[in-house]
């Protein structure tokens, strides 16, 4: 329906979902940008959205900490917002991130919020079909200021927002790893661990283990030798 047979071979039925819904909206994206070399990061699209304006410094320290975190796998995030249809560019994979609820920190912590850790649903998901990962996903903010609001609560109020951006971080990191490997598996260490503590979430640093790590890199390494990006041109062509 929408390219060559051989061409949707090569695309994974999750982004031809992708494409099939945001064609509309992105149907100008057709110019290509150079695919990236060898020892240049790898840049895949994350396009989000909030569903209240959130915190700048709550984006900004997430953004900053996703690079962090990326950054040993030589994988980068262009981010873009999901009103942008703007950007005429190829990536090897493209994923959409909602943010529901209020991605700020500052928000006075009520009483309620300082229930114990098992009272807390789910801080962020990856959607499935027949099984299967695809990169469609969410963080849930309300959930995880909850989630962090007994440690939140010592934090210096100009300090809640950075702590509460990196958090958004970590939780959306693992939905990326469960977004690009389409599986559910969990690891035994790390970012991609199936739950994250309150000290995970909030210490100085948290990573993928050395194994998520790996797999990362031979990602990007298999990415660039596949060589073509996918953009909404691609599937258009017919
Ligand atoms: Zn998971």
């Amino acid at each position: 329906m929408f390219a060559s047979r051989s061409l949707l071979d090569r695309l994974s039925m999750a982004t031809r979902i992708l494409f099939s819904l945001f064609l509309g909206a992105c149907a100008c994206l057709s110019a290509e940008t150079p695919a990236s070399l060898p020892g240049e990061p790898t840049l895949i699209a994350v396009f989000y959205s909030f569903d209240q304006p959130p915190a700048p410094d709550v984006v900004a320290t997430m953004q900053t900490e996703i690079g962090r975190i990326l950054a040993p796998t030589g994988v980068r995030v262009a981010w873009r917002p999901l009103s942008d249809s703007s950007p005429a560019e190829n990536y090897p994979e493209i994923m959409v991130m909602r943010f529901h609820g209020a991605c700020d920190a500052q928000m006075p912590i009520i009483y309620s919020e300082l229930g114990p850790e098992g009272t807390v649903h789910e801080l962020a998901e990856t959607q499935r079909v027949d099984g299967k990962m695809i990169p469609f996903g969410s963080v849930e903010c309300d959930q995880l200021r909850r989630y962090l609001a007994p440690v939140a609560v010592k934090d210096r109020a100009e300090t809640r927002n950075s702590v509460f951006g990196k958090a958004v971080a970590r939780v959306l990191a693992h939905e990326m790893y469960h977004m690009l490997t389409g599986s559910a598996t969990h690891a035994k260490q790390g970012i991609a661990r199936a739950s994250h503590s309150r000290q995970d979430l909030t210490a100085k640093t948290f990573d993928f283990g050395k194994s998520e790590t790996e797999w990362l890199r031979n990602w990007r390494s298999r990415s660039l030798m596949a060589g073509e990006g996918l953009s909404p041109s691609d599937i258009n062509q017919h």
